[in-house]
């Protein structure tokens, strides 16, 4: 039975990263629906990330279309996930470019998910490589926070982000480890070069005791919470579609790690995610 978080508190909750125009809800939730249990649960801000071309465009229409629906803020990215790499072409930078170039007024706010991915091996490592390091030169051109996704690439992933950091070629503040599964080691260096690190459903996963232990060593001043949806649904709903009004439940761990109510939870990362992304 789904237990939908209704949190009664004053606290605001920033969703930082749901795909909420996945297919995954076109059957069972509007994305009215999705907002208005966002509003019962105290989310007021979403981002929707990309992983393609076409999610880009669908995650801007989306964040457009309803901003300000049930009173919740919607943000976009735009971007190639790693899986997506092998269809990136030069038409695919062009519309990155004209989308950046747009940014803000068109409600873009960072480029992303980027990075590399092992685990699934989607799309050849070599092009994953080298599609990571063309959109880590757009970051760079158009000045935007970017999603950094990575997962069993950590030391490629490090050696490609620590180049651009050598050669001034990252912002002070870069962008977010977004649903970081890294070492302790390495999400350390990542908080160095500047980075956030997103926690999501993972969090609570009682057999996890790695990300407990990034979050325990993550100062606050770099900690942003994210549903991941429709995936990476948090407990006590795990294996149920994740929505961000779920991310209370990620909060409330994060709470409970670093000793805090989960209002000062809330408030900290909510904060975090507007100066992470340039809200104002
Ligand atoms: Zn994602």
């Amino acid at each position: 039975m789904r237990e939908t978080v209704y949190y009664s508190g004053s606290a605001e909750f920033f969703d930082t990263h749901a795909h909420i125009y996945d297919r995954k809800y076109t059957d069972c939730s509007t994305v009215e629906d999705i907002l208005r249990r966002c509003r019962a649960s105290g989310v007021t801000s979403v981002l929707i990330p990309a992983d393609s071309e076409e999610t880009s465009r669908a995650a801007v229409d989306m964040a457009n279309k309803y901003d300000g629906c049930e009173g919740i803020a919607l943000y976009a990215s735009v971007g190639v996930h790693p899986h997506e790499a092998k269809d990136y072409t030069p038409d695919t930078e062009a519309y990155l470019r004209s989308a950046l170039e747009a940014g803000k007024t068109q409600k873009i706010m960072a480029l992303g998910e980027i990075g590399l991915d092992y685990y699934y091996d989607l799309s050849e490592r070599s092009v994953q490589r080298e599609v990571f390091g063309k959109q880590l030169e757009l970051a760079y051109e158009y000045d935007v926070p970017f999603i950094l996704h990575e997962r069993d690439a950590t030391g490629d992933c490090l050696d490609i982000l620590r180049s651009f950091y050598k050669a001034g070629k990252l912002r002070s503040l870069p962008g977010v480890c977004h649903c970081c599964s890294c070492s302790l080691e390495a999400s350390q260096e990542l908080i160095k070069m500047g980075f956030y690190i997103g926690f999501d459903g993972p969090l609570t996963f009682k057999n996890n005791k790695k990300t407990p232990e990034v979050a325990r060593n993550t100062p606050w001043d770099r900690i942003v919470i994210e549903t991941d949806s429709p995936y990476l649904t948090p407990e006590p709903n795990r294996g149920l579609i994740n929505e961000p009004c779920h991310v209370a439940y990620v909060c409330a761990k994060l709470a409970e790690i670093k000793g805090v109510t989960i209002d000062e939870a809330a408030q900290i990362t909510y904060d975090n995610g507007k100066i992470l992304y340039g809200v104002k």
